[in-house]
């Protein structure tokens, strides 16, 4: 029956004939190339791969995308704006839909619609129509069923920046590999045949400063953020995370001064100055002493859709000299040893709270968290930079931009810095830091980083692509 249906002529078929014998002669090529390894000896390798079918469907967490191939294809991402749209390019591969028409509608939340087409000979191109700022956060195949290979792509909306830091970093990465699930609970494409009703979309948040503190987890899931036709009414979301809290006092000065009690105070002389700039809407991982994991005030920022995520410490170094204000950004190897002895202690400081499962989240295949966090990473830097320009007026010493592998700044997406605002462990920052006029004097500091870092991030990412030639 498939033999047959290969068969019968259609428009794409006799366009087909003529490219096949150089598709064999590319597939061939890129059989040695490429992971899924589509060999020579495989009898599939003497026809085009076909794409056979499309449909969504929505998840609790995600809006999940299912393309049906008859082979594992190469594929490849782009993310495009105004409006959002995603692209997915399947080189080597045509059209053979059976009972679809070339554009239509999507039932899941976030994928409006799609349309499909042939740019050139040898690429079927797919534009999904999105609804808001969707990523991509999970892609692999399915084993085949029927004869089927499943392509499956999980669509979350995590905010404009991420949407940014997602579409630069897949701009960058073409040529990436997608294999099996990342989990074997996923053996299973949920959608199926039934495709499950749209989950309502998720209510806004409710008040500025909104604090999402909830210890069992269930903090709602995120609103839609303005799309980008209406930015200039929308704010920005600044998440800031005043480091330590409960049980977890953080650094204790020689006079009994507490990290956590401090970064509390600052967090909340930040927040009040960034809202006054009447551009920004802070969210604070905590407003109160109480302990949370590094990877709740990293899901806390991410349900929050943050542009920005901050965190703010003030330790204790093992010297007593040792002073003054240093913004940190993750990196794997630490730019000095200070850098990585703090990042440790800060990592292990997490254990107070009991078992965790980790700083990354699960969900997330690894290789698009790789890409994305990248990019995220680079951004960081660029944010950690204004930051140091603008604490030039500062009365302490300046330590400058360091690295070190902090596990809260590992947001995948959203630009992260660390700030040390100066030492617990030496008596000339500690009068400082306890000082309502210089905790004010430093957050003048970031509140200007803030802006300039925001209004200059407007990377111009493409927002036209050809479908049919
Ligand atoms: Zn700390």
């Amino acid at each position: 029956m498939k033999e047959n249906q290969y068969r019968k002529p259609d428009r794409y078929y006799q366009a087909g004939v003529v490219i096949s014998r150089a598709l064999t002669l590319i597939l061939l090529m890129l059989s040695v190339l490429l992971p899924w390894g589509i060999s020579p000896w495989n009898t599939a390798v003497a026809e085009t791969p076909q794409i056979t079918d499309l449909r969504s469907g929505q998840l609790e967490t995600a809006s999940r995308l299912v393309i049906e191939t008859s082979d594992p294809v190469p594929v490849s991402l782009l993310l495009l704006v105004d409006p959002h749209r995603l692209v997915v390019d399947f080189p080597s591969s045509r059209w053979r839909v059976e009972d679809r028409g070339a554009s239509g509608g999507l039932s899941s939340p976030l994928l409006k619609g799609y349309r499909f087409g042939s740019p050139a000979p040898n690429i079927s191109r797919l534009v999904i129509d999105l609804d808001g700022p969707a990523v991509p956060e999970q892609i692999f195949w399915l084993p085949p069923r029927n004869g089927n290979h499943r392509l499956v792509i999980d669509l979350v909306d995590r905010g404009e920046t991420a949407f940014r830091v997602a579409a630069l970093a897949l701009q960058t990465n073409q040529n990436m590999a997608f294999s099996s699930p990342p989990t074997a609970s996923y053996q299973d494409d949920t959608p199926g045949s039934q495709v499950p009703l749209p989950q309502p979309r998720p209510r806004p948040p409710v008040t500025v400063t909104d604090t999402l503190t909830t210890d069992n987890g269930t903090a709602n899931v995120p609103p839609a953020r303005p799309s980008t036709q209406t930015r200039d009414e929308a704010k920005w979301v600044v998440f800031i995370d005043p480091g330590h809290g409960g049980k977890d006092p953080g650094a204790i000065s020689i006079h009994g001064h507490k990290e956590k009690d401090i970064t509390l105070k600052a967090a909340k002389e930040l927040a009040k100055q960034l809202e006054a700039t009447g551009q920004i809407k802070v969210v604070l991982s905590r407003d109160r002493d109480q302990f949370l994991h590094l990877r709740k005030r990293i899901e806390l920022a991410r349900l929050h859709q943050a542009d920005i995520f901050i965190s703010l410490h003030a330790d204790a170094a093992p010297s007593s000299k040792a002073r003054g204000v240093s913004v940190f950004t993750l990196s794997d190897t630490a730019s000095d040893k200070e850098a990585e002895l703090l990042a440790s202690r800060e990592n292990k400081a997490d254990l107070i709270g009991g078992p965790d499962l980790g700083v990354t989240d699960p969900e997330i295949t690894p290789a698009l968290l790789g890409i994305f966090q990248r990019e995220a990473m680079n951004q960081s830097s660029m944010f950690a930079n204004e930051l140091m320009l603008a604490f030039d007026d500062l009365p302490t010493l300046k330590r400058g931009h360091r690295f070190a592998g902090f596990a809260v700044l590992k947001s995948p997406d959203i630009p992260s810095v660390l700030i040390e605002m100066g030492f617990l462990s030496n008596s000339q920052d500690e009068s400082y830091l306890v000082d309502a006029s210089y905790r004010r004097k430093i957050m003048q500091g970031v509140t200007q980083a803030v802006l300039r870092f925001l209004e200059n991030n407007n990377h111009n990412l493409p927002n036209e692509i050809a479908i049919n030639p």
